[in-house]
């Protein structure tokens, strides 16, 4: 299998599944697909109905890294990774009412829907690189979430040194113990004295900086990395065949941040999967919904919300679906992109827009509707979502049709929100064993000023120690 970049043409030396995991972006600054969508036949969906959870990601990501990982390597790998994850379904599948059913992403170690795709890139990135024999330095900034689940995928990991960037005092306790409290050598905490814009920046100048990215091999692992789409695709086909696909066709509502969860789904139905809608939930945040509805992809400034994981404005993904909606024409996609860029304004053509509208639907919901919601489905089914996944199932019930099964992605624990769940609902959620002692860890982290030159040089340190 092959990969292109969205904003380039296929060249003599197309990039194979590793060349992608490693450098993540394209250096047209478009973002990789893959040359052509593997198909699934009906006979192939139907054997795979039997597989385990591992075994039938092994299946799937296989068709990616083909040429580059065998598929035995690859099912060992699944199979380690999650057996890891605290549910023995690991992605358990919950009818909330009739028809409208949860797909719980949420059981994974940091209890985030990232965990699913995270945890294989970890290994994914350890094996392509004994294989090359490189280390890489991971560097991110976090405001919470991501952080967490990079963290806790690549802790211990060979040839990789990881760090990542906070803003001090600006995370929920839970999220920063999730972070701080890990004890690998190969992990470093910054807590910067800023925001979360300050650590952002620090990161895009760290790259910017060319000595400095060649001399510490940096690398990303952000939502943009096409193998963590691959990862996110597995969960979309079981819940599918255990509703009767594919002789039955399927519908989805996916929170939605950057975009990279709902791509997943969208890219099953590329490989055969019969699908009939995807909802995008979003909350006041609602770029994407008003671009479904009036075509109207304009930036607006960034409110926080019960749901920090999708308050965003820009969501980095939508590129990938931009591109196939355009017939796959990298000029007018780079072209669109960059006049987005310029001015904060996507001008989709017409026909694309419609294009997108015959697969695509959105909701958004406000903080208030948020909390309605969740206390909705606590009333009528005992069901306990956090924010994000209320908006999931708030979505899937706005557009649910009789006679197709509608599955809301479910992307986090309700332990990670337990205000915003107690306020909707009167119940305080407890953390699962596992992180039952986390308030009482023992923490490691450096707080450093807003200054690059201090950050810089911790990462080298930490570059040089391990
Ligand atoms: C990251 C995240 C999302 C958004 O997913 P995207 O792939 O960025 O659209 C939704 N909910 C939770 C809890 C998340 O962590």
């Amino acid at each position: 299998m092959l990969y292109r970049s969205t904003r380039g043409t296929v060249g003599a030396n197309a990039p194979n599944f590793s060349d992608i995991l490693l450098s993540g972006l394209a250096d047209d600054g478009g973002l990789y697909l893959p040359t052509h969508w593997p198909f699934v036949p009906r006979e192939t969906l139907n054997l795979w109905r039997t597989l385990s959870y591992p075994d039938l990601a092994a299946e799937v990501i296989g068709l990616f890294t083909e040429g580059c990982i065998d598929l035995e390597t690859l099912r060992t790998m699944c199979r380690e990774v999650y057996s890891q994850f605290d549910h023995a379904a690991i992605t358990p599948l919950v009818e909330v009412e009739e028809g409208l059913f949860s797909l719980e992403l949420f059981h994974g170690p940091t209890l985030a829907f990232k965990d699913m795709a995270m945890q294989m890139l970890g290994r994914l990135f350890e094996y392509v690189l004994k294989q090359r024999d490189r280390h890489v330095t991971i560097v991110g900034a976090t405001s919470g979430d991501t952080g967490s689940a990079a963290i806790e995928a690549f802790r211990g990991r060979e040839r990789v040194s990881i760090v990542i960037l906070h803003p001090h005092g600006r995370t929920s306790d839970v999220q920063r113990r999730q972070m701080t409290t890990v004890k690998e050598d190969n992990v470093l905490n910054i807590a910067v004295e800023g925001d979360f814009d300050t650590c952002q920046d620090m990161v895009k100048a760290m790259f910017a900086d060319e000595k400095f990215r060649n001399e510490c091999s940096l690398s990303a692992v952000n939502s943009i990395n096409w193998a963590r789409i691959a990862a996110q695709i597995p969960y979309y086909i079981r819940a599918a065949l255990a509703l009767g696909a594919p002789d039955r066709q399927v519908s989805f509502a996916v929170p939605t941040g950057n975009f990279g969860n709902i791509l997943a789904a969208w890219a099953a139905g590329q490989m055969g999967l019969p699908i009939r809608k995807l909802c995008v939930g979003s909350n006041r945040n609602d770029i994407l919904t008003r671009f479904l509805l009036n075509n109207d992809m304009s930036v607006h400034k960034v409110e926080p919300s019960l749901s920090p994981s999708m308050d965003i404005q820009v969501s980095s993904n939508f590129e990938r679906l931009l591109f196939e909606m355009l017939g796959r024409d990298s000029d007018r996609c780079r072209a669109i992109m960059q006049e987005f860029r310029q001015t904060g304004h996507m001008a989709v053509p017409h026909d694309a827009w419609k294009q997108t509208r015959e697969n695509f639907c959105g909701l958004a919901l406000n903080d208030e509707k948020t909390l309605k919601a969740m206390a909705r489905f606590y009333r009528r089914s005992h069901y306990l979502a956090d924010p994000h996944s209320a908006i999931g199932l708030a979505a899937g019930e706005h557009y649910r049709e009789a006679g197709i099964p509608m599955v809301a992605a479910a992307t986090a624990h309700p332990a990670k929100f337990p205000d915003a769940v107690k306020k909707a609902t009167g119940i305080s959620p407890g953390l699962p064993p596992h992180l039952a002692d986390l308030l009482t860890r023992e923490e490691h982290y450096q707080v450093l000023p807003n200054d690059l030159a201090r950050v810089q040089e911790a990462v080298l340190a930490h570059r040089h120690n391990h």
